[in-house]
């Protein structure tokens, strides 16, 4: 379809009411009376108030999940039930597509192509999802002492999820979708920045009659209802993504009534290109690692690791194709790069800007927002790439979350490997070389949880998400997402019933 805006605004009647939570199966405005307005990053303009939550309702939408769950049976509904209304809420999702889509532009910037991609991850989140529900088999023993041992699977029980605003629908999705088929009770937390979509998901999940209190939508600041949350003794365990420094202090808080904690945080990964690289291949990738999402992507590749013998070839064309990326709104068609997520974030990114140049590093192109015509109002950067850069500057170490690249050279395959595993982070990395033997070496010694070797940036719904180092704790996705919702319960039966004659009086 052509796209204009004139198509996207009649899904916004977010305009005209104040949007809601939804707790324990009820619509409900926060007891606060204060409202949150949501912006669209393109513009900055209002496109939706949002009522704005406090402790009340974060424990309030606890209680409703530990009721559904430890009082009205949801951990005992038979799995073909829980994965008949999650089956329901794919295809509820896969009829709204394009609605949702337009929705996500709106509120969180990304490119209209990115959102449908996202929503229709969504819907296979919830598919698949369903499917696992029937799966947790446990497992018998046979043991000595006249005892038939046996291990069953048990949902962990009221399950906190607090997602990004990076990918506000998907994250939500594949959260809510695991921990309802592993049998849990869920209170979610949005960004404050991006609800729109999962306040839109909860609609369908109301319409297709998940029982009071099993999903609940709480609206509010990480620092006042995600905190609320994390220390609530009775929320089970919290599933997190977000920021390295929010989930250290998610830990922490977490450690008073040891929650199980599922942590997804930030990245500063490395892209690595050899010189035996397919050359128009390594220079595609090594944009899209880094400027998809406006570099607002966890796992994006913002450091370039380049083979020295091939650094004359590659950065001129690498940047002159950085220059011709198409920056606009994500609604319009041909736009290859949307804005940032808000006005603070992009100081943020600018800051990061300033302090590489400051640090002595070579500013090749960007660096600057975009004051032009219409995008002026919007969070517009330019693609961003520095080089002459050292492993311990700043640009280097911490993740700016923007569409800032920093080029570090090296010249051997040790070299390379030190360089890339030289941050605190560990979530993705790429190797670009057409020596299979060299890929796999360099795979081995790479310390991240998401490698391509040839590629950058595609993964599936069935594989693990996880980072090593700081980059996070236990996994989302796949069946090991799933398994993180489950707990091991011992069965040790007695195969006679006779005292056990330790005791002899
Ligand atoms: P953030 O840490 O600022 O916020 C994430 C969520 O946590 C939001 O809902 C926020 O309201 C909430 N929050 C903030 N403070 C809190 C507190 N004290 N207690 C409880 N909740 C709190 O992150 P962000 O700016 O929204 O997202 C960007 C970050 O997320 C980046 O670092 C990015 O790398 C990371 N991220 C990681 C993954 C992954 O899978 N590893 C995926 C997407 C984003």
């Amino acid at each position: 379809m052509t796209l204009t805006i004139e198509k996207f605004e009649p899904v916004l009647r977010e305009k005209t009411t104040v949007q809601r939570m939804y707790i324990n199966g009820k619509w409900v405005t926060s007891v606060s009376n204060k409202t949150r307005e949501i912006l669209n990053p393109a513009n900055n303009e209002v496109i939706a108030v949002v009522t704005e939550g406090v402790e009340e309702e974060a424990n309030a939408a606890v209680k409703a999940a530990k009721d559904a769950f430890y009082k009205n049976g949801w951990k005992t509904v038979y799995a073909r039930i829980r994965a008949d209304l999650l089956l329901k809420v794919a295809s509820k999702l896969a009829e709204r597509k394009e609605e949702f889509a337009m929705l996500e532009t709106l509120n969180n910037g990304k490119v209209y192509e990115d959102s449908l991609a996202d929503v229709e991850d969504a819907i296979h989140q919830f598919q698949y999802y369903a499917g696992l529900a029937t799966k947790p088999h446990g497992q018998t023993y046979e043991v000595p002492d006249e005892i038939r041992a046996m291990v069953v699977r048990e949902p962990i029980g009221v399950v906190a999820q607090i997602v990004p605003w990076n990918y506000p629908l998907v994250m939500a999705a594949q959260k809510m979708s695991a921990a309802l088929a592993a049998g849990c009770t869920v209170v979610i937390k949005p960004a404050s920045q991006t609800p729109l979509t999962l306040i839109r998901l909860f609609e369908i999940l109301d319409e297709v009659g998940f029982p009071e209190g099993v999903v609940n939508l709480v609206l509010g600041s990480g620092s006042v209802i995600g905190d609320r949350l994390v220390n609530h003794p009775d929320v089970d365990k919290i599933s997190f993504t977000g920021g390295t420094s929010t989930g250290k202090q998610i830990m922490k808080d977490a450690a008073d009534t040891i929650k199980k904690v599922g942590l997804e945080l930030g990245g500063k990964s490395p892209n690595i290109v050899f010189a035996d690289a397919d050359f128009e291949t390594a220079v595609d990738y090594a944009l899209l690692a880094i400027f998809a999402g406006q570099g607002q992507v966890c796992s994006a590749g913002s450091r370039l690791l380049l083979e020295k013998s091939i650094y004359d070839k590659f950065v001129p064309k690498l940047v002159a194709r950085a220059k011709k990326i198409k920056i606009g709104p994500g609604w319009q068609d041909g736009t290859e790069m949307g804005p940032l997520i808000s006005q603070a974030h992009m100081k943020s990114v600018l800051d990061y800007v300033k302090i590489g140049v400051e640090e002595g590093a070579e500013l090749l192109c960007g660096g600057n927002r975009i004051t032009d015509g219409e995008l002026a109002k919007g969070n517009f950067v330019e693609p961003t790439i520095f080089t002459n850069t050292k492993p311990d500057m700043r640009i280097v170490q911490e993740e700016i979350f923007g569409p800032v690249l920093v080029i570090q050279v090296f010249e051997t395959e040790e070299e390379a490997l030190e360089l890339a595993n030289g941050t605190d982070f560990g979530l993705a990395a790429a190797v670009f070389t057409n020596d299979g033997a060299k890929a796999q070496r360099v795979i081995r010694g790479l310390q991240a949880g998401i490698t391509w070797i040839n590629a950058y940036h595609p993964t599936f719904n069935e594989a693990p998400w996880s980072g090593y180092k700081q980059s996070g704790i236990g996994a989302d996705l796949g069946t090991y997402g799933f398994e993180e919702y489950l707990l091991t319960k011992q069965v040790n039966i007695a195969l006679h019933v006779q005292p056990s004659g330790w005791y002899k009086g």
